[in-house]
């Protein structure tokens, strides 16, 4: 697997991911990633934006029943 921007080696690795919501903001500190060597971008595997995802739609969810509560 080569970079997708410049080409260069992956390693694996792990990094922080910022989901910025109207509302709401999560941090989380560790994400496992495919990290290019030569210009420091991350890449996910699609199990790790599977799970990233349904986070997300649960944030989503919670935040929604708890501005509905009066
Ligand atoms: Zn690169």
């Amino acid at each position: 697997m080569k970079c997708m921007y410049c080409n260069g080696p992956l390693e694996r690795s792990r990094v922080p991911y910022h989901i910025d919501r109207e509302h709401v903001h999560v941090i989380i500190d560790e994400v496992p990633a495919w990290v290019c060597t030569q210009c420091g971008e991350a890449m996910f595997d699609e199990e790790a934006v599977d799970e990233i995802q349904q986070l997300v739609t649960a944030v989503d969810q919670r935040t929604e029943r708890l501005a509905g509560i009066a």
